[in-house]
C-alpha cells in the first residue's frame, strides 16, 4: 500500500502538458504544439511505467529526467537517421554501408534533377509523351553493344520482370548449379516463383552439361536461364555449359536466352585486380536475348537493375504491367545517366568514379594515409600498427578476390577492440571498422582522403 501512494506522490511531481509545451529545452525544435504533445504524452507514460515498474528506484527527480528523455528524443528525430558513415572495412561496395559512393557529376545530376521539373516523360521534339528509358537508352547500348535497354528498381526487380515477361507459367530450366542465394534474402528459386514461371532444375550442383539442357526443353518451355554465379565458386569436378553453347541451343527451338550476370562490369578492371567477372559487351556478343545486372555493384552508380538485349524481348518486358510497378523515379535517371557517360571515355574512370579510385589505390598510397594519421595520433592509451592486409568487393562480388590493402591495427590499454568499435560507431560521423584477433581494424583503402581528418579527431577523442 505504501508504495502506491509514494506512487502518486511522485506522478504529481511530474508537470503538466501545458507546463512542459512552454519548457525552453524544447523551443529551438522546428515542431508544432500539436506534434510535441504527442511525443511529451508519449514520454511521461514511458516514465510512469518505468517508475510503476520499478519504484523503489531513485526517483527524485523525475521531472528533470522527463525533461531530459523529450529533449533527447527531439533531438534525434531532428538528426538526420540516413547520415554519412566512414567505411573502413575495406569493403568496396558494402550493402550496408549504401554500396557504391556516386562521382560528382552524378551528384551534379542528381541536384538538377530534383531542383526543377524536367523532361522524365516528354518528348521535346514532339511535345508528346515520352519514354523515361530514352534518357539511358541510346548510353547503354553504346556500351554494351546491345539493341535496346530497360531500367528498374534492382536487378532483383530486373530478373523477376524479364521472367514474367517472357515466361509467365511456362517452363523455365536452370542449373542446378546456378541456384544462387544472394545476401537479404534474394534466392534464385524464390524469385523464379515469384515471377509466375515454373523452375525446371536440371544437371546436379558440380555438373550441367549440354545434353542436360537439351532434355529439359519441350513444349512448355519459354525460355532458358542462366545464373552468372557471382558470389561463390565451385571448384574442382565441375562443369558448366558456357553461353555460346546454350544461345545456339536455345535459338534452334525459338527460345529466348536469358542471363542474370549480377554485377554488371562495363569495362575490364583486371589491372586493379578484379579478374574473371564478366563484361556486358563479351555477353551481349553471344547473342544472348536479353541480359540483367545491377547499376550500383561494379558499374558504381544508383540502385537500379539494369536489362539491356534485343529489341523484340525489351519491348515485352516494357509492356509488361510490372514494369510500372517496378520502375525507377527521376533521381536514380538522372545519376545513372551522368554515371554511364564516364564509361564512354574509361581512361578517366579512375579519377571520377569513386569505386575505381578507391580500386586503384597503390599500397604505397594507401601506407602514406595510414601513417599520416599514425603520425597525428596523441591518445597514449592506443597502440597503432601498419599491416598488410586485403580488401574485397562485397555485395556479393567476387568473394575470392582478395584485392590487397592496408590498414590500422588499433589496440587500447583503455577499451576492448568491441568497446573501440562501439565508440567509433558513435562518432560524428560515426566510423566503421572491424575487429579481428583482439583488434580493431581501420581498412584504409574505403577511406577516402577527405575523411582522414575525422579519423584522427576521433581517434584522439578516445
Ligand atoms: C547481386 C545480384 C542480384 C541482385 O541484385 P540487386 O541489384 O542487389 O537486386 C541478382 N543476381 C545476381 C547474380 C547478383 O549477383
Amino acid at each position: 500500500m505504501k508504495s502506491t501512494i509514494d506512487l502518486q506522490k511522485l506522478y504529481r511531481t511530474i508537470r503538466s502538458v501545458q507546463q512542459l509545451l512552454q519548457n525552453a529545452a524544447f523551443s529551438g525544435f522546428p515542431i508544432s504544439d500539436y506534434f510535441l504533445k504527442q511525443i511529451i504524452q508519449q514520454e511521461t507514460q514511458k516514465l510512469r511505467n518505468q517508475i510503476s515498474r520499478n519504484p523503489r528506484a531513485e526517483n527524485n527527480n523525475i521531472s528533470s529526467q522527463l525533461i531530459e528523455n523529450i529533449a533527447s528524443r527531439l533531438e534525434k528525430i531532428f538528426t538526420p537517421s540516413l547520415k554519412r558513415v566512414i567505411n573502413a572495412t575495406g569493403i568496396i561496395l558494402h550493402t550496408n554501408l549504401g554500396r557504391a559512393p556516386l562521382a560528382d557529376v552524378a551528384k551534379a545530376a542528381l541536384l538538377r534533377s530534383v531542383e526543377n521539373y524536367n523532361n522524365l516523360e516528354i518528348n521535346l521534339d514532339s511535345g508528346e509523351r515520352g519514354e523515361r528509358n530514352q534518357h539511358i537508352e541510346e548510353l547503354l547500348c553504346l556500351l554494351t553493344g546491345a539493341e535496346a535497354a530497360v531500367v528498374v528498381n534492382n536487378n532483383a526487380a530486373a530478373v523477376l520482370l524479364c521472367l514474367n515477361s517472357l515466361a509467365n507459367r511456362k517452363e523455365v530450366p536452370v542449373s542446378r548449379g546456378e541456384l544462387v542465394e544472394i545476401g537479404g534474402s534474394y534466392r534464385m528459386p524464390d524469385v523464379m516463383k515469384a515471377s509466375g514461371v515454373k523452375m525446371v532444375e536440371i544437371g546436379t550442383t558440380n555438373k550441367t552439361h549440354l545434353k542436360d539442357y537439351e532434355k529439359a526443353i519441350n513444349a512448355k518451355t519459354a525460355a532458358i536461364l542462366k545464373v552468372h554465379t557471382s558470389n561463390y565458386r565451385i571448384k574442382g569436378f565441375v562443369k558448366e555449359i558456357s553461353l555460346a553453347e546454350i544461345v545456339p541451343l536455345a535459338h534452334k527451338n525459338n527460345l529466348p536466352v536469358i542471363y542474370d550476370m549480377g554485377s554488371g562490369a562495363l569495362v575490364n578492371l583486371s589491372k586493379y585486380g578484379v579478374k574473371d567477372e564478366p563484361l556486358a559487351g563479351d555477353v551481349v556478343k553471344t547473342d544472348v536475348d536479353v541480359v540483367s545486372f545491377s547499376g550500383d555493384k561494379l558499374l558504381g552508380g544508383p540502385q537500379s537493375g539494369i536489362i539491356v538485349g534485343k529489341k523484340k524481348f525489351i519491348e515485352r518486358i516494357r509492356k509488361n504491367h510490372l514494369a510500372r510497378a517496378l520502375r525507377c523515379d527521376k533521381l536514380t535517371f538522372a545519376v545513372l545517366e551522368a554515371t554511364l557517360k564516364l564509361y564512354l571515355n574509361s581512361e578517366a574512370l579512375p579519377s571520377q568514379l569513386p569505386i575505381i579510385s578507391m580500386l586503384s589505390l597503390s599500397l604505397n598510397q594507401l601506407k602514406k594515409r595510414g601513417d599520416l594519421i599514425k603520425e597525428k595520433i596523441n591518445s597514449k592509451h592506443l597502440h597503432i600498427d601498419m599491416r598488410k592486409t586485403s580488401s574485397q568487393m562485397g555485395s556479393g562480388t567476387l568473394p575470392l578476390i582478395e584485392i590487397p590493402s592496408m590498414a590500422l591495427a588499433i589496440q587500447s590499454e583503455k577499451y576492448s577492440a568491441q568497446k573501440l568499435a562501439a565508440k567509433l560507431r558513435k562518432n560524428q560521423p560515426p566510423i566503421i571498422g572491424y575487429i579481428r584477433d583482439e583488434n580493431y581494424f581501420l581498412n584504409l583503402r574505403t577511406i577516402r582522403e577527405d575523411e582522414l581528418p575525422f579519423v584522427i579527431k576521433a581517434l584522439n577523442k578516445l
